[in-house]
């Protein structure tokens, strides 16, 4: 038994069921509430994410497992981004009565994405609803959290991996068509750069940002946010091998890293990581506002508005 006894009721052997799924990654649920240790001397992070059908997936194009997966990883990544080591998930469902045969692959999903990011699940809450919806509350824990906020003049631009792959699937799925195996694995499996966030961290990382949005929209965000502006040499920025250049600068829910850093050794991040890590530009004075300029060969161009995924547009 790694869970506490519950009452009797439908509602309770429903939750038994998903307590199956999760097994010792879901060791001591079953309080009001849950109690998390957090090592002395660092702080407690904390994020909440939400994946609503319709909006954020759609059922046609991924599993039910797969759905889950990605809510949790897509929610973890906010933890990576700040450098953390993930402590707990909250879990938050709302299910309508003709997706309630899901739950059995939902809850398996979410448990595989769990498991392989080594975090424990310590709550959740069910409820029928109209829509289905996935929302996910993390939390973690680091000495040195890294903000968005504290890029410095003279740093390099560093991105992880290579991007374009979720955005290859969107356009094949949007046009009727099945995309690469390789790309619907970066939108149907992404996994949270939590390990990579830690080694930047330890490596002096002055900001770090996770790419949800898109690379020119994130990289607007933390010049805003540190109040400087950012050169990068779009020729530079590593592209997925079925995207295209213009893309990878745009696709969203990428969820790789974009990072402010002195000299860090790439090699020595792949190596370590397995992982790519390229240095795509520097970190200059704000002259006159932040902004993000990205340069072409033959084409300087300066996007003072950098444009990505609006949720509300
Ligand atoms: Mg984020």
């Amino acid at each position: 038994m790694t869970h506490l006894a519950m009452g009797d009721g439908a509602e309770f052997d429903r939750i038994r069921a998903l307590l199956s799924h999760f097994g010792t990654q879901a060791a001591g649920i079953g309080d009001d509430a849950a109690v998390l240790s957090i090592p002395t001397g660092e702080q407690l992070i904390a994020s909440v994410d939400v994946a609503v059908e319709a909006v954020h997936f759609r059922a046609e194009w991924l599993a039910p497992d797969e759905i889950a997966w990605r809510a949790m990883h897509a929610a973890l990544s906010d933890l990576a981004a700040m450098g953390a080591t993930p402590r707990g998930v909250l879990l938050s469902w709302t299910l309508p009565p003709d997706r309630l045969q899901w739950l059995d692959a939902i809850a398996a999903g979410s448990a595989a994405a769990a498991r392989a990011a080594e975090v424990p699940i310590v709550g959740g809450n069910l409820s029928r609803g109209d829509t289905l919806t996935l929302g996910t509350t993390v939390m973690g824990s680091a000495v040195h959290p890294v903000s968005r906020a504290g890029a410095q003049v003279g740093d390099r631009c560093y991105v992880t991996g290579r991007l374009g792959g979720p955005q290859a699937a969107l356009r094949a799925w949007l046009a009727g068509a099945q995309p690469s195996a390789a790309a619907r694995e970066r939108f149907a499996h992404p996994v949270a750069r939590l390990r990579e966030g830690r080694w930047l961290a330890g490596a002096g990382a002055t900001a770090m940002i996770d790419i949800s949005d898109g690379l020119l929209a994130d990289a607007g965000h933390l010049a805003a946010a540190s109040g400087v502006s950012l050169a990068i040499t779009s020729a530079l920025v590593p592209v997925h091998p079925d995207s295209v250049h213009a893309d990878a600068l745009r696709s969203g829910e990428e969820y790789e890293l974009f990072i402010t850093a002195p000299l860090i050794d790439c090699a020595q991040f792949e190596r370590e990581l397995g992982t790519t890590l390229t240095a795509v530009g520097e970190v200059r004075h704000a002259e006159g506002g932040p902004r993000v300029r990205f340069d072409t060969p033959g084409d300087v161009s300066r996007v003072d508005s950098p444009r990505g995924h609006d949720h509300f547009s």
